[in-house]
């Protein structure tokens, strides 16, 4: 079996909370129970959201819980270089273009729905009083992913998408970029996440082509909703994790994940319990999610169509 390599990504911008940890858990026993390595990177490129502290506090809750990580943490913000290095990349292939539309102009021209940017400083923005953003040139043709969990993903990125920021107006380096060039760098062969980047990923795999690195494979993990049905989320901060009982929280999280713990369990320690994960992980017990947005048949009609 070759290598394997995964990881567990998350954005310093508050205390991790259920949905992380099932994103956390997720990646680490994919990883792990096929014998290969698993990665820990802040995300903290967009500094003015990162919270002071919070990155260690995630590191601290994740050894608490037991999910130890393979080698040294990459901090995203030490590594504006080798973004910069990408971005001269796509600029030397003609692949991006400045852009100095706000969001208001950009909403005037977006027929509702997610804000697809229309193009308008594909040549040229005529601007010269506002900082530019740099934009990637998108394709008409669709990107098909085959994920994991969720199946065949399909998504045409300049019709459902446009043409998207790579650096933004204030000089800092977009996710989709960070991600792709620190996925790359890292040698991560496989990704395991929430549900809600699926509809990021085919923006990802076309950075990879447009920079020739390789694409990983892909499994986007069902997103662990409160008992109102709302996604949770860091800003919501709903349900931060119970520092005092990490082993109940795992257990949550494993039949969150569709895995069956023996009951008794739930009184074990956090390592025992990981450690029962590892030898039974099952991913086929995962449930896909019904719902996925913009893999709709008109999105795909629309693709064909411009293919
Ligand atoms: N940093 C992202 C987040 O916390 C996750 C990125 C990823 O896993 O690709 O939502
Ligand atoms: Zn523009």
């Amino acid at each position: 079996m070759p290598f394997e390599r995964g990881r567990f990504a998350p954005s310093p911008s508050g205390p991790l909370h259920f949905g992380s940890l099932i994103a956390a858990l997720g990646s680490f026993l994919a990883v792990r129970s096929q014998g290969g390595q698993w990665l820990v990177r802040i995300e903290d490129v967009d500094t003015p959201r990162s919270v002071p502290g919070a990155a260690d506090h995630i590191l601290h809750v994740l050894e608490r819980f037991g999910l130890i990580w393979d080698g040294p943490v990459l901090y995203q913000s030490q590594r504006t270089d080798c973004y910069q290095a990408a971005l001269d990349v796509l600029k030397t292939a003609g692949l991006v273009y400045p852009c100095t539309c706000s969001r208001r102009e950009i909403t005037q021209h977006s027929s509702g729905g997610d804000l697809i940017y229309p193009g308008t400083c594909r040549n040229g923005s005529g601007r010269t009083d506002r900082a530019p953003a740099m934009r990637l040139h998108t394709a008409a043709q669709p990107i098909q992913l085959v994920d994991g969990i969720q199946g065949v993903y399909r998504q045409c990125l300049e019709s459902q998408v446009g043409d998207f920021v790579v650096r933004r107006a204030d000089g800092l380096f977009s996710y989709h970029l960070a991600v792709v060039v620190d996925d790359s760098a890292q040698q991560i062969t496989q990704v395991v996440r929430g549900s809600d980047l699926l509809s990021s990923t085919p923006r990802q795999i076309y950075l990879q082509q447009c920079l020739g690195l390789p694409t990983p494979r892909y499994s986007h993990l069902p997103i662990a909703v409160d008992r109102q049905g709302n996604k949770l989320s860091k800003q919501s901060k709903t349900m931060p994790l119970d520092e005092r009982y990490p082993t109940v929280e795992l257990f949550a999280a494993l039949e969150f994940l569709g895995q069956r713990p023996p009951a008794e369990l739930v009184r074990s320690t956090p390592v025992t319990l990981i450690s029962w994960a590892l030898e039974h992980w099952r991913p086929k017990q995962i449930k896909a999610e019904l719902n996925k947005p913009c893999a709709t048949l008109s999105c795909l009609r629309t693709c064909e169509e411009k293919a």
